[in-house]
């Protein structure tokens, strides 16, 4: 007999019992006879996790007294291991397994074979069907074929509560109450409190049995069509381009999605007598089951992959579509996903949006970027985080830390109450310096700005006081369009950020874009991939080469400036031909403007930032061409360590306040006393209390940082007194202290500023 065939065999007895008017005891008393007799055995035993232990709850062939008596904690006897381990058991000789355990209540001493199989639900075992017999026999492939299919039909019948009581209270009920903290990357710092929300919303499936099978057939191969379109659109979108892990990921789902072993599988569980849903939830349990045997991360990661795409099957079978967003987002919602697209956070409502924990992720990554500039706390690089939590558990995210807290305690909310309102006390102190200048105790005016690139990122003008945008990263809307940006859009976006800053300056920083922010459209041409993206083909390098897109940019710009004043920078220039050759463009754009008479900005002035250590060499000849300098920290410490930004493992690793980096900016900022240029930070770097004291002590008056940072170094800046920390810098630079951090930090300390 096939697997199918004596799966289908217990389904359609099951079903008749289901459709019975009995009450749930007797139900499932008649389920166990069935399955008993299916599989000529002379026991069938259901037992399901209750506060903890796993407790008979009905049996065929065992003592009927030891229902409801006989109980095993996890991990005890056969029955605890095949809980414990979520595993399948198949046993000739049961008592010779090292883990067997004789209980007398049951009289099972006369049965010599034994297989077992866990009852899943939401990938946790919640009980354990198992079969025996006495003469010892190993089951065959497709009786346990047919007990595991059985099992989960079990699953899903108890959980909807068919046959239990439901005023019991079993372990299905009960899925992760306890509390966890478990420890991630800090992605974008900042803490939060909501309730979680899949971006993927789980899919409940209502009917596991068929009533037709011909039908569940036909439904699953149109889901397969429909799902082989969307994997083969995808590869026409952003996310999924060329460049990068994207081509991996995509050539993996197409041999998944064309996999014709994965979709007989289906096919043969709907031949079993399953629902098309239950056929692909139950080959996705085998996957899952068979890959806790096998420990290979390699190959985890693919299975990964595979869970994906068979929820992305599931969704289409059912018709349960769309992200959490577009279904309407609760008030003080935490977002759990594996990865995120920057368009798909993009699409969620802001005010509503608390934080996100995502499976994944890295620093440099473009839902990072983006989560950044919404100002949404982000921890990530939490594998297997969503199979702990369920929609609606509370969760707290504490991105400071690198913790997210799944069903906090009171002990948890109140520490976390704590940071909260003093984080809030703090924000309110700073706000109220929104309007007070940054002057250190000396009287130098500071100019404190703010790193953007969104539209929406404007109000933070306001909020904070900002002197104005120091950095506006302008490849954000490449990033997170599906082609590229014509320059009508462009222009449009950069007139709205004018027209939002309301007099104040704004440096629009020509596109980054290439390396490790592909964008699929542009990079379509080239033939080889980069093998080290952050050194490769990137911002000014490839501006140059495309020029059409630097003269779209540059238009757009100066367009969108018309009648008033417009800064521009350009990313990555490594000598200062490349800033003569960019500046060049612009040049001939606004020529051409001029010729046909329109409007031009009242003044244009042309910076550029300082990230490869090359142009430090050059500076003489470079600054009598440029207004300003501003320098990218971010880069500029990975290209001066060679240190990749984006490795999590090097994160740690190379200081800012190491010497090599100080004594890098100190000589750049002396290089440029006496000059017209004004010079600047704009990377991550001066947003940090002791990073900016530092840079106040080597000669850098100008930050530019992310706008949550804002009020705190505007406090710092007021409390500093220039010839103070600059002579104390000085014999730091030649006499660096073993710790520059602790040093800093006391100096700090000393004089009451806030490094918190
Ligand atoms: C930098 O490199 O420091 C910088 C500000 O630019 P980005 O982070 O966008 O590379
Ligand atoms: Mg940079």
């Amino acid at each position: 007999m096939s697997a199918a065939s004596s799966a289908r065999q217990i389904l359609t007895r099951l079903h008749e019992v289901m459709a019975g008017r009995t009450h749930a005891q007797h139900k499932l008393d008649r389920v166990v006879e069935i399955i008993a007799d299916s599989l000529s055995s002379e026991v069938c035993s259901i037992y399901l996790l209750r506060e903890g232990e796993l407790e008979l709850y009905a049996t065929q062939g065992l003592n009927p007294s030891a229902v409801h008596v006989t109980r095993l904690a996890l991990g005890e006897g056969l029955t605890g291991t095949i809980a414990k381990n979520i595993a399948t058991l198949n046993l000739a000789e049961a008592a010779s397994h090292p883990d067997f355990q004789y209980r007398p209540e049951t009289g099972e001493e006369k049965f010599h074979s034994f297989a077992g199989v866990p009852i899943v639900y939401r990938e946790r075992a919640v009980g354990v069907l198992c079969v025996q017999h006495a003469d010892p026999r190993r089951y065959e492939d497709v009786e346990i074929e047919a007990l595991q299919t059985t099992a989960m039909i079990l699953s899903e019948l108890i959980a909807h509560k068919e046959l239990v009581d439901d005023t019991e209270t079993i372990a299905f009920d009960e899925v992760h109450t306890e509390c966890e903290v478990m420890q991630g990357l800090a992605l974008v710092k900042g803490l939060a409190f909501g309730k979680a929300v899949f971006h993927q919303p789980r899919v409940e499936i209502d009917q596991v049995i068929a009533e037709d099978i011909e039908a569940e057939r036909q439904r699953v191969y149109r889901a397969f069509d429909k799902m082989r379109d969307q994997i083969d659109a995808m590869g026409r979108e952003p996310e999924f381009g060329k460049g990068g892990e994207h081509v991996d990921v995509l050539e993996t789902y197409k041999m998944f999605a064309y996999d014709e072993g994965w979709s007989r599988r289906i096919n043969e569980a709907i031949d079993s007598g399953l629902t098309a849903e239950a056929a692909i939830e139950r080959v996705q349990q085998r996957t899952r089951m068979r890959m806790r045997e096998i420990d290979d991360p390699l190959l985890a990661d693919r299975m990964h992959d595979l869970e994906d795409l068979s929820n992305r099957l599931l969704r289409i079978v059912s018709g349960q579509l769309g992200t959490a967003a577009t279904q309407g987002l609760r008030r003080d919602t935490i977002l759990f996903a594996r990865n995120l697209g920057p368009a798909e956070l993009l699409e969620y409502d802001r005010r509503r949006l608390k934080g996100v924990v995502l499976e994944e992720g890295s620093l440099t990554a473009h839902v990072v970027i983006v989560a950044r500039a919404m100002g949404i706390p982000l921890v990530g690089r939490l594998p297997g985080i969503l199979a702990r939590v369920s929609e609606g558990d509370e969760i707290l995210v504490d991105a400071d830390m690198a913790s997210v807290t799944l069903r906090p305690t009171q002990a948890h909310l109140d520490a976390f109450e704590g940071r909260f309102i003093k984080s809030r006390e703090r924000q309110a102190a700073y706000a109220e310096l929104r309007d007070v200048e940054p002057f250190t105790r000396d009287g130098t005016r500071i100019t404190v700005m703010m790193n953007a690139g969104l539209r929406d990122d404007m109000s933070m003008l306001q909020v904070t006081g900002a002197d104005g945008v120091g950095l506006f990263r302008t490849e954000f809307q490449f990033l997170v369009s599906a082609t590229l940006p014509q320059r009508e859009r462009q222009m449009r976006l950069y007139r709205d950020v004018l027209d939002a800053a309301d007099g104040k300056k704004v440096i629009f920083r020509t596109v980054d874009i290439g390396g490790d922010k592909a964008v699929p459209y542009l990079n379509n041409d080239i033939a080889e991939r980069d093998e080290n993206p952050a050194m490769g083909w990137r911002a000014l390098r490839l501006s140059l080469e495309r020029e059409g897109l630097l003269k779209a940019q540059a238009r757009a710009l100066l367009e969108a400036a018309a009648g008033r004043q417009l800064s521009v920078m350009f990313p990555m220039v490594s000598e200062p031909w490349e800033f003569d050759a960019a500046k060049a463009i612009f040049d001939e754009q606004a020529e051409f403007l001029r010729a046909r008479r329109k409007r031009l900005p009242a003044e244009i002035e042309f910076g550029c930032m300082l990230e490869v250590p090359s142009l430090a060499e050059t500076l003489d000849l470079l600054a009598p061409k440029v207004s300003f300098i501003s320098v990218g920290t971010n880069d500029l410490t990975q290209f001066l360590f060679a240190a990749d930004r984006a490795n999590p493992k090097l994160a740690a690793r190379y200081d800012w306040l190491s010497p090599a980096i100080l004594r890098f900016l100190a000589r750049v900022s002396q290089n440029l006393v006496g000059t017209d240029v004004r010079l600047g930070v704009c990377g991550e770097m001066g947003g940090r209390p002791l990073e900016a004291l530092a840079l106040l002590g080597l000669g850098y008056r100008r930050l530019s940082i992310t706008p949550a940072a804002i009020g705190q170094i505007k406090e710092l800046v007021r409390k500093v007194d220039l010839d103070e920390i600059s002579a104390q810098m000085q014999t730091w630079l030649s006499n660096p202290p073993a710790a520059m951090r602790a040093a800093l930090g006391d100096w700090a300390r000393a004089r009451e500023i806030d490094i918190e």
